[in-house]
Protein backbone atom coordinates (compact mmCIF):
# COMPACT_ATOMS: atom_id res chain seq x y z
CA UNK A 1 0.00 0.00 0.00
CA UNK A 2 1.19 3.67 0.09
CA UNK A 3 1.05 5.98 2.75
CA UNK A 4 1.37 9.72 2.79
CA UNK A 5 4.85 10.33 4.20
CA UNK A 6 4.89 13.54 6.30
CA UNK A 7 8.45 14.24 6.08
CA UNK A 8 8.88 13.97 2.44
CA UNK A 9 5.58 14.87 1.91
CA UNK A 10 4.88 12.09 -0.56
CA UNK A 11 3.11 8.95 -1.44
CA UNK A 12 5.56 5.94 -0.40
CA UNK A 13 5.73 2.45 -0.05
CA UNK A 14 4.45 0.42 2.83
CA UNK A 15 7.54 -1.63 3.07
CA UNK A 16 7.14 -4.54 5.87
CA UNK A 17 10.84 -5.45 7.03
CA UNK A 18 10.41 -9.74 7.22
CA UNK A 19 6.73 -9.83 7.04
CA UNK A 20 7.00 -7.22 10.08
CA UNK A 21 5.85 -4.02 10.73
CA UNK A 22 6.46 -1.71 13.69
CA UNK A 23 3.87 1.13 14.42
CA UNK A 24 4.08 3.75 16.95
CA UNK A 25 1.66 5.97 17.81
CA UNK A 26 1.44 8.99 20.33
CA UNK A 27 -1.06 7.52 23.26
CA UNK A 28 -2.81 10.08 25.27
CA UNK A 29 -1.56 12.28 27.91
CA UNK A 30 -4.68 11.25 30.71
CA UNK A 31 -5.00 14.54 32.69
CA UNK A 32 -8.54 14.91 31.25
CA UNK A 33 -11.52 13.09 29.18
CA UNK A 34 -11.04 11.76 25.95
CA UNK A 35 -13.38 13.04 23.23
CA UNK A 36 -14.02 11.48 19.65
CA UNK A 37 -11.09 14.12 18.40
CA UNK A 38 -8.91 11.10 20.03
CA UNK A 39 -11.41 8.27 18.98
CA UNK A 40 -10.93 9.65 15.21
CA UNK A 41 -7.01 9.06 15.50
CA UNK A 42 -6.63 5.82 17.07
CA UNK A 43 -9.75 4.31 14.55
CA UNK A 44 -7.46 5.70 11.61
CA UNK A 45 -4.47 3.64 13.32
CA UNK A 46 -6.64 0.72 14.09
CA UNK A 47 -8.18 0.46 10.16
CA UNK A 48 -4.34 1.01 9.29
CA UNK A 49 -3.67 -1.96 11.45
CA UNK A 50 -6.38 -4.17 10.24
CA UNK A 51 -5.82 -3.77 6.69
CA UNK A 52 -1.94 -4.49 6.84
CA UNK A 53 -2.83 -7.47 9.36
CA UNK A 54 -5.30 -8.66 6.38
CA UNK A 55 -2.36 -8.34 3.99
CA UNK A 56 -0.65 -10.89 6.37
CA UNK A 57 2.22 -8.58 7.98
CA UNK A 58 2.31 -8.88 11.43
CA UNK A 59 2.14 -5.65 13.13
CA UNK A 60 3.54 -4.66 16.43
CA UNK A 61 1.38 -1.41 17.72
CA UNK A 62 2.87 0.50 20.44
CA UNK A 63 0.85 2.84 22.04
CA UNK A 64 2.34 4.89 25.02
CA UNK A 65 0.75 6.69 28.14
CA UNK A 66 2.28 9.97 28.95
CA UNK A 67 1.70 9.78 32.37
CA UNK A 68 4.59 12.29 33.53
CA UNK A 69 3.81 15.93 31.92
CA UNK A 70 3.18 19.61 33.10
CA UNK A 71 -0.44 18.95 32.29
CA UNK A 72 -1.01 15.80 34.53
CA UNK A 73 0.99 17.38 37.62
CA UNK A 74 -1.33 21.05 37.07
CA UNK A 75 -4.77 18.44 36.64
CA UNK A 76 -3.38 16.53 39.70
CA UNK A 77 -3.23 19.85 42.41
CA UNK A 78 -6.42 21.32 40.91
CA UNK A 79 -8.39 18.36 41.38
CA UNK A 80 -6.58 17.57 44.36
CA UNK A 81 -5.99 13.60 43.25
CA UNK A 82 -2.86 11.96 42.74
CA UNK A 83 -1.06 11.18 39.94
CA UNK A 84 -1.77 8.00 39.41
CA UNK A 85 -5.22 7.89 40.45
CA UNK A 86 -5.91 10.70 37.75
CA UNK A 87 -3.81 8.69 35.36
CA UNK A 88 -6.28 5.10 36.09
CA UNK A 89 -9.41 7.66 35.74
CA UNK A 90 -8.67 8.81 32.37
CA UNK A 91 -6.89 5.76 31.10
CA UNK A 92 -10.35 3.41 32.29
CA UNK A 93 -12.54 6.35 30.46
CA UNK A 94 -10.10 6.14 27.06
CA UNK A 95 -9.91 2.12 27.12
CA UNK A 96 -14.18 2.02 27.33
CA UNK A 97 -14.33 4.59 24.64
CA UNK A 98 -12.02 2.66 22.42
CA UNK A 99 -13.33 -0.94 23.43
CA UNK A 100 -16.95 0.10 22.57
CA UNK A 101 -15.75 1.41 19.03
CA UNK A 102 -14.21 -1.65 18.54
CA UNK A 103 -10.43 0.04 18.43
CA UNK A 104 -8.15 -2.88 18.82
CA UNK A 105 -5.63 -2.39 22.03
CA UNK A 106 -1.83 -1.99 21.13
CA UNK A 107 0.43 -4.98 21.64
CA UNK A 108 2.57 -2.45 24.28
CA UNK A 109 1.35 -0.26 26.35
CA UNK A 110 4.01 1.88 27.82
CA UNK A 111 4.05 3.93 30.41
CA UNK A 112 6.47 7.02 30.75
CA UNK A 113 6.55 6.78 34.84
CA UNK A 114 7.86 2.79 34.14
CA UNK A 115 10.16 3.40 31.90
CA UNK A 116 12.64 5.98 33.53
CA UNK A 117 15.81 3.43 32.91
CA UNK A 118 15.36 3.92 29.11
CA UNK A 119 14.84 7.52 29.32
CA UNK A 120 17.75 8.36 31.88
CA UNK A 121 20.31 6.48 29.27
CA UNK A 122 18.97 8.36 26.21
CA UNK A 123 19.57 11.25 27.83
CA UNK A 124 22.80 10.41 29.33
CA UNK A 125 24.05 9.44 25.76
CA UNK A 126 22.96 12.40 24.35
CA UNK A 127 25.09 14.04 27.05
CA UNK A 128 27.92 11.92 25.70
CA UNK A 129 27.67 12.53 22.21
CA UNK A 130 27.88 16.28 22.86
CA UNK A 131 24.15 16.81 21.82
CA UNK A 132 22.88 17.91 25.30
CA UNK A 133 23.77 20.15 27.92
CA UNK A 134 23.03 21.02 31.86
CA UNK A 135 22.09 24.16 32.99
CA UNK A 136 20.81 24.86 36.74
CA UNK A 137 19.90 21.14 37.30
CA UNK A 138 17.95 20.83 34.17
CA UNK A 139 19.26 19.23 30.95
CA UNK A 140 18.45 20.66 27.23
CA UNK A 141 18.71 19.26 24.21
CA UNK A 142 21.35 21.71 22.17
CA UNK A 143 19.51 22.15 18.41
CA UNK A 144 22.66 23.56 16.94
CA UNK A 145 23.89 20.00 16.64
CA UNK A 146 21.35 18.41 14.56
CA UNK A 147 21.37 20.67 11.32
CA UNK A 148 18.38 18.79 10.43
CA UNK A 149 16.23 20.09 12.85
CA UNK A 150 13.03 22.16 11.45
CA UNK A 151 12.76 19.22 8.16
CA UNK A 152 9.78 17.14 9.36
CA UNK A 153 8.21 20.59 10.33
CA UNK A 154 9.44 22.84 7.63
CA UNK A 155 8.40 25.92 9.73
CA UNK A 156 10.83 28.96 9.60
CA UNK A 157 12.81 29.69 12.77
CA UNK A 158 10.74 32.65 14.50
CA UNK A 159 7.57 30.62 13.56
CA UNK A 160 9.28 27.59 15.61
CA UNK A 161 9.89 30.19 18.30
CA UNK A 162 6.84 31.54 18.56
CA UNK A 163 5.54 27.51 18.91
CA UNK A 164 8.14 27.12 21.45
CA UNK A 165 6.83 29.92 23.35
CA UNK A 166 3.37 28.85 23.40
CA UNK A 167 4.80 25.56 24.75
CA UNK A 168 5.83 27.11 27.81
CA UNK A 169 9.88 26.57 27.37
CA UNK A 170 11.27 28.47 29.92
CA UNK A 171 14.36 31.13 29.99
CA UNK A 172 17.73 28.89 30.97
CA UNK A 173 18.67 27.33 27.58
CA UNK A 174 21.52 28.48 25.26
CA UNK A 175 18.88 29.05 22.66
CA UNK A 176 15.61 29.54 22.93
CA UNK A 177 14.85 26.50 20.98
CA UNK A 178 16.82 24.18 22.60
CA UNK A 179 14.22 21.86 24.33
CA UNK A 180 14.10 20.55 27.65
CA UNK A 181 15.26 16.95 28.22
CA UNK A 182 15.00 17.05 31.83
CA UNK A 183 14.19 19.23 34.57
CA UNK A 184 15.08 20.18 37.94
CA UNK A 185 13.02 18.29 40.86
CA UNK A 186 10.37 21.16 42.08
CA UNK A 187 8.52 20.93 45.33
CA UNK A 188 5.67 18.05 45.37
CA UNK A 189 6.19 17.16 41.85
CA UNK A 190 7.06 13.45 40.93
CA UNK A 191 10.71 13.22 40.74
CA UNK A 192 13.50 10.02 39.97
CA UNK A 193 17.12 10.43 40.74
CA UNK A 194 19.50 10.74 37.62
CA UNK A 195 23.59 11.19 37.15
CA UNK A 196 22.68 14.85 36.65
CA UNK A 197 20.74 15.50 39.31
CA UNK A 198 17.03 14.67 40.48
CA UNK A 199 14.23 15.82 38.13
CA UNK A 200 11.80 14.21 35.52
CA UNK A 201 11.85 14.14 31.69
CA UNK A 202 10.52 16.45 29.25
CA UNK A 203 7.86 15.25 27.11
CA UNK A 204 9.58 14.04 23.88
CA UNK A 205 12.46 12.33 25.36
CA UNK A 206 9.66 9.69 27.11
CA UNK A 207 8.27 8.91 23.34
CA UNK A 208 11.58 8.44 21.94
CA UNK A 209 13.15 6.07 25.04
CA UNK A 210 9.25 4.55 24.86
CA UNK A 211 9.61 3.74 21.00
CA UNK A 212 13.32 2.79 20.50
CA UNK A 213 13.15 0.31 24.00
CA UNK A 214 9.82 -1.54 22.08
CA UNK A 215 10.74 -1.12 18.27
CA UNK A 216 14.77 -0.37 18.33
CA UNK A 217 16.65 2.31 16.89
CA UNK A 218 14.38 2.44 13.55
CA UNK A 219 10.86 2.44 13.85
CA UNK A 220 8.71 1.61 10.23
CA UNK A 221 5.75 4.21 10.85
CA UNK A 222 4.92 6.24 13.82
CA UNK A 223 1.86 8.42 14.14
CA UNK A 224 -0.01 10.82 15.57
CA UNK A 225 -2.56 13.71 15.69
CA UNK A 226 -1.33 16.43 13.19
CA UNK A 227 -0.38 18.84 16.35
CA UNK A 228 2.17 16.78 17.24
CA UNK A 229 4.48 17.82 14.19
CA UNK A 230 6.22 20.59 15.98
CA UNK A 231 7.68 20.82 18.50
CA UNK A 232 7.27 16.82 19.66
CA UNK A 233 8.33 15.08 16.30
CA UNK A 234 10.88 17.60 15.22
CA UNK A 235 12.66 16.95 18.77
CA UNK A 236 11.95 13.06 18.77
CA UNK A 237 13.88 12.71 15.25
CA UNK A 238 16.33 14.84 16.38
CA UNK A 239 17.16 13.13 19.55
CA UNK A 240 16.92 9.75 18.84
CA UNK A 241 18.90 10.01 15.50
CA UNK A 242 21.15 11.67 18.07
CA UNK A 243 21.40 9.12 20.71
CA UNK A 244 21.51 5.64 18.68
CA UNK A 245 23.24 7.70 15.72
CA UNK A 246 20.75 5.45 13.24
CA UNK A 247 18.58 7.63 10.69
CA UNK A 248 16.20 7.83 9.82
CA UNK A 249 14.57 6.95 13.56
CA UNK A 250 11.35 6.99 11.20
CA UNK A 251 10.68 5.32 7.94
CA UNK A 252 7.07 6.65 7.45
CA UNK A 253 5.46 9.64 9.41
CA UNK A 254 1.64 9.92 9.15
CA UNK A 255 -0.35 12.65 10.45
CA UNK A 256 -3.98 12.23 11.53
CA UNK A 257 -6.05 15.68 11.03
CA UNK A 258 -7.90 17.44 13.46
CA UNK A 259 -11.67 17.12 14.10
CA UNK A 260 -13.66 20.26 13.92
CA UNK A 261 -17.16 20.72 15.52
CA UNK A 262 -19.30 24.19 15.60
CA UNK A 263 -15.95 25.47 13.62
CA UNK A 264 -13.54 25.00 15.79
CA UNK A 265 -10.63 21.95 16.68
CA UNK A 266 -12.44 20.14 19.33
CA UNK A 267 -11.05 21.14 22.71
CA UNK A 268 -12.46 21.40 26.36
CA UNK A 269 -11.20 25.14 26.48
CA UNK A 270 -12.99 25.68 23.81
CA UNK A 271 -16.09 23.65 25.38
CA UNK A 272 -17.40 22.16 22.25
CA UNK A 273 -15.86 18.74 23.00
CA UNK A 274 -17.95 15.56 21.75
CA UNK A 275 -17.48 12.47 24.16
CA UNK A 276 -17.78 9.19 22.74
CA UNK A 277 -19.86 8.19 25.72
CA UNK A 278 -22.60 10.20 25.21
CA UNK A 279 -22.92 9.22 21.66
CA UNK A 280 -23.20 5.49 22.71
CA UNK A 281 -26.42 6.30 24.20
CA UNK A 282 -28.44 6.73 20.95
CA UNK A 283 -26.31 5.32 18.24
CA UNK A 284 -24.50 2.03 17.23
CA UNK A 285 -20.78 1.98 17.35
CA UNK A 286 -20.66 1.02 13.90
CA UNK A 287 -22.72 4.43 13.00
CA UNK A 288 -20.22 6.69 14.94
CA UNK A 289 -17.21 4.31 13.12
CA UNK A 290 -18.78 4.80 10.01
CA UNK A 291 -19.34 8.53 10.39
CA UNK A 292 -15.38 8.96 11.53
CA UNK A 293 -14.42 7.05 8.38
CA UNK A 294 -15.75 9.03 5.94
CA UNK A 295 -13.03 11.61 6.81
CA UNK A 296 -10.19 10.97 5.34
CA UNK A 297 -7.44 10.76 7.86
CA UNK A 298 -5.04 13.15 6.78
CA UNK A 299 -7.89 16.09 6.38
CA UNK A 300 -9.21 18.00 9.40
CA UNK A 301 -12.45 18.47 9.13
CA UNK A 302 -16.13 19.80 10.17
CA UNK A 303 -17.83 17.12 11.77
CA UNK A 304 -21.73 17.11 12.40
CA UNK A 305 -24.27 15.29 13.49
CA UNK A 306 -26.22 15.00 10.37
CA UNK A 307 -23.65 12.75 9.28
CA UNK A 308 -24.02 10.72 12.32
CA UNK A 309 -27.50 10.08 11.42
CA UNK A 310 -26.48 9.06 7.58
CA UNK A 311 -23.87 6.96 9.41
CA UNK A 312 -27.00 5.16 11.49
CA UNK A 313 -28.85 4.24 8.21
CA UNK A 314 -25.93 3.09 6.91
CA UNK A 315 -24.55 0.71 9.75
CA UNK A 316 -28.31 -0.51 9.50
CA UNK A 317 -28.63 -1.25 6.29
CA UNK A 318 -25.12 -2.91 6.03
CA UNK A 319 -26.20 -4.85 9.19
CA UNK A 320 -29.51 -6.30 7.26
CA UNK A 321 -27.32 -7.12 4.70
CA UNK A 322 -24.76 -9.11 6.31
CA UNK A 323 -27.99 -11.34 7.85
CA UNK A 324 -29.17 -11.41 4.49
CA UNK A 325 -30.54 -14.86 3.92
CA UNK A 326 -31.46 -16.26 -0.03
CA UNK A 327 -34.91 -17.10 -0.84
CA UNK A 328 -34.22 -21.22 -1.23
CA UNK A 329 -33.36 -22.00 -4.78
CA UNK A 330 -32.09 -18.74 -5.58
CA UNK A 331 -30.85 -17.97 -9.18
CA UNK A 332 -28.12 -16.31 -10.76
CA UNK A 333 -25.20 -14.55 -8.34
CA UNK A 334 -24.70 -10.94 -7.39
CA UNK A 335 -20.84 -10.19 -8.97
CA UNK A 336 -19.62 -8.37 -6.16
CA UNK A 337 -16.07 -8.06 -7.59
CA UNK A 338 -16.16 -4.57 -8.74
CA UNK A 339 -17.00 -2.93 -5.38
CA UNK A 340 -14.26 -5.11 -3.76
CA UNK A 341 -11.93 -3.78 -6.16
CA UNK A 342 -12.89 -0.73 -5.40
CA UNK A 343 -12.90 -1.00 -1.98
CA UNK A 344 -9.69 -2.62 -1.44
CA UNK A 345 -7.64 -0.33 -4.48
CA UNK A 346 -9.22 2.88 -1.89
CA UNK A 347 -7.54 1.50 1.42
CA UNK A 348 -4.18 0.56 -0.82
CA UNK A 349 -4.59 4.47 -1.79
CA UNK A 350 -3.35 6.16 1.06
CA UNK A 351 -5.89 4.64 3.30
CA UNK A 352 -8.86 6.39 1.20
CA UNK A 353 -11.54 5.49 4.09
CA UNK A 354 -14.18 7.68 2.80
CA UNK A 355 -13.90 5.71 -0.47
CA UNK A 356 -13.75 2.31 0.68
CA UNK A 357 -17.16 3.02 2.74
CA UNK A 358 -18.94 4.14 -0.57
CA UNK A 359 -18.06 1.19 -2.25
CA UNK A 360 -18.89 -0.90 0.69
CA UNK A 361 -22.30 0.50 1.34
CA UNK A 362 -23.12 0.43 -2.46
CA UNK A 363 -22.29 -3.57 -2.11
CA UNK A 364 -24.51 -3.63 0.70
CA UNK A 365 -27.24 -2.18 -1.54
CA UNK A 366 -26.36 -4.48 -4.41
CA UNK A 367 -26.88 -7.72 -1.48
CA UNK A 368 -30.04 -5.85 -0.69
CA UNK A 369 -31.39 -5.81 -4.15
CA UNK A 370 -30.28 -9.54 -4.75
CA UNK A 371 -33.92 -10.49 -4.36
CA UNK A 372 -34.25 -13.84 -6.11
CA UNK A 373 -29.98 -13.94 -6.78
CA UNK A 374 -27.83 -15.69 -4.62
CA UNK A 375 -26.02 -13.30 -2.35
CA UNK A 376 -23.76 -15.78 -0.72
CA UNK A 377 -20.11 -14.81 -2.20
CA UNK A 378 -21.09 -11.36 -2.40
CA UNK A 379 -21.80 -11.40 1.79
CA UNK A 380 -18.92 -13.51 2.60
CA UNK A 381 -16.80 -10.20 0.82
CA UNK A 382 -19.22 -7.41 2.29
CA UNK A 383 -18.28 -9.26 5.71
CA UNK A 384 -14.48 -9.64 4.66
CA UNK A 385 -14.37 -5.82 3.86
CA UNK A 386 -16.90 -4.69 6.85
CA UNK A 387 -13.73 -6.44 9.23
CA UNK A 388 -11.33 -4.71 8.08
CA UNK A 389 -13.03 -1.29 9.00
CA UNK A 390 -13.95 -3.00 12.61
CA UNK A 391 -17.13 -2.90 12.23
CA UNK A 392 -19.25 -4.61 14.77
CA UNK A 393 -22.25 -5.71 11.98
CA UNK A 394 -19.54 -7.69 10.63
CA UNK A 395 -18.11 -9.61 13.56
ZN1 LIG B 1 4.74 11.05 21.55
Amino acid sequence: MQLYNSLTRQLQSVRPRNGRLSLYVCGITPYDVTHLGHAFTYTMFDVLRRYLEWQGVAVTHIQNVTDVDDDMVRKSRERGVSISELTRINVDWFNDDMRALGVLPPHHTPYASAAMPQIIELIDALLRRGNAYTAAGAVYFDVSSFPAYGRLSRLPREHMLAEAHRQRLRAGPRDPLDFLLWQEEAGGEPAWDAPWGRGRPGWHIECSAMAIAAAGPSLDLHGGGHDLIFPHHESEIAQSESATGIAPYVHGWMHTGMIRYQGEKMSKSLGNLVLVKDLLRDHHPDAIRLSLLGIHYRDSQEWTAGELMTADQAAARLATALRHRDAAGAGPEVEAAPWLERFWAALAADLDTPRAVRALLELAGEVLRGAGRNTTAARAGLREAAQVLGLRGAA
